[in-house]
């Protein structure tokens, strides 16, 4: 290229004013980290299996193109500045080369969108062959293609490639691929309920098309701003399809979270006795059996004396509040580690964690038992409680064996005359 263009170029470049310039390099700094911003997030939304994980990711290999676009049109002016025709050739052609690849990806967007999935391998391949045979034209010089020449054509207001009789036909169908697939989008959106993408694609639609058009007068010799605004109207589109993907995530995190809260209180009356609070016999059992092959411990087998007659001469809403009463006092009775569970009725079941030494469980069994000589309901001072009590201990997680043992155990107790502990041997 003659040397007098990459004067005129510099010269240029310089009477645009040296700010246009620092905001050309602000507008790359601020895409290389939104492009980064819009990855983590995409990348955490694909990994929380998203609904809209794969919108996301063609998203954000659009926002890529989006990116490479604007880096390179930046290229262009700072090798006018630097007289390196070379580069200002090569960066000029990549920054057409991007946009078949972007719409591709921005196709997708609008695919994965309104299949509320990934779309088929198939589709993927055509369409970014397409796109790649788009990006390639560039890159061929022919009076019929996009560049006729390494010619470069300087005005006041911008250098232009010598283009050939297929640039405009390529910029009119890409703006109209960029038309029709935003136009889809938002028409699309409200069916899925997404706010978010209506906004981003309206708010990206508006301001493409009136920096297209500013761009497009500036180029015609009527100039409103002292610089071509493409390129910033990708870094504001960037920037509020970031805001927008913040808030769905806070969003999908805010939902995640109450979901697993309402999960886990799901699960949690699941596993608990209405009436007690306590672990049910279910939970218990499955408890023990996920405890393994090498589970040890103590199993305390519990059993309310006379609690019919409780039931008969108080009512069974006594009854209830007993029970209720029974159940705060055991667990206060007993450590963290153990597992107290109402077995049914007025029988209760305690695993106890055994310690290097299995003496360390009986001061726990004397808690118990004193809890439950001391337990008495308000306004009902001559309600005496008692209980009847078989423990045994296991090693090897064989707890259905010692629970037998432990209810036999009990049997004896109550046999023995009730209100007693019985060991089993
Ligand atoms: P024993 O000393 O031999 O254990 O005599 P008991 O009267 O306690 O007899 P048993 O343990 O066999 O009967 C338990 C009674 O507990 C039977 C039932 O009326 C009562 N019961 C079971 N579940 C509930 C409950 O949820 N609420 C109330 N109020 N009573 C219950
Ligand atoms: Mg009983």
């Amino acid at each position: 290229m003659p040397q007098a263009y990459i004067a005129t170029g510099a010269h240029a470049a310089f009477s645009w004013g040296a700010w246009a310039l620092w905001l050309k390099l602000l507008t790359v700094g601020a895409t290389l980290a939104l492009t980064a911003v819009l990855v983590v997030l995409t990348l955490s939304l694909y990994q929380r299996c998203d609904q809209y994980a794969p919108t996301a990711v063609h998203f954000t290999v659009a926002n890529f193109f989006a990116a490479a676009y604007i880096v390179a049109d930046t290229t262009v002016i700072i090798a006018m500045t630097l007289a390196r025709d070379d580069v200002v050739q090569t960066a000029y052609r990549a920054a057409i080369a991007v946009l078949p690849l972007a719409l591709a990806a921005y196709f997708f967007v609008y695919r994965c969108m309104r299949q509320d999935g990934w779309p088929s391998r198939r589709l993927l391949v055509a369409c970014y062959s397409l796109g790649l045979g788009g990006a390639i034209l560039p890159w061929v010089d022919s009076p019929y293609l996009i560049v006729a020449s390494e010619q470069l054509t300087i005005t006041r207001a911008n250098i232009f490639l010598d283009y050939g009789a297929g640039a405009g036909p390529f910029f009119a169908a890409c703006l109209a691929v960029f038309a029709v697939v935003s136009y889809r989008i938002l028409r699309h959106a409200p069916a899925r309920k997404s706010t978010g993408i209506s906004l981003v694609t309206g708010f990206g639609f508006a301001v493409f098309i009136l920096c297209g058009i500013h761009d497009a007068l500036r180029e015609l010799g009527l100039s409103l701003l002292p610089l071509d605004t493409l390129a910033l109207a990708g870094v504001l589109f960037q920037t509020f399809a970031c805001a927008v993907m913040v808030w769905h995530y806070s969003l999908t995190l805010g939902e995640q979270r109450s979901h697993h809260a309402q999960l886990r209180s799901v699960t949690d009356r699941a596993n608990r006795d209405a009436l007690s609070g306590l672990y049910n016999r279910c939970y218990f059992e499955e408890y023990m059996s996920r405890a393994g092959a090498q589970a040890r411990g103590g199993l305390l087998f519990v059993d309310l004396d006379h609690f019919k007659t409780i039931n008969d001469d108080y009512g069974h809403i006594t009854g209830d509040r007993l029970i209720k009463t029974v159940a705060g006092c055991m667990c206060e009775a007993t450590r963290e580690r153990d597992v107290v569970c109402r077995w049914g009725g007025d029988e209760f079941v305690v695993l106890l964690e055994l310690g290097a030494e299995s003496e360390h469980t009986h001061p726990a069994i004397e808690r118990l038992v004193r809890a439950l000589d001391q337990t008495r309901l308000d306004g009902l001072d001559g309600l005496k409680l008692s209980a009847s009590m078989g423990y045994a201990e296991f090693e090897n997680g064989q707890w259905r064996e010692a629970l037998d043992r432990a209810d036999a155990a009990l049997y004896e107790a109550k046999r023995g005359g009730r209100c007693r502990v019985q060991i089993a041997c």
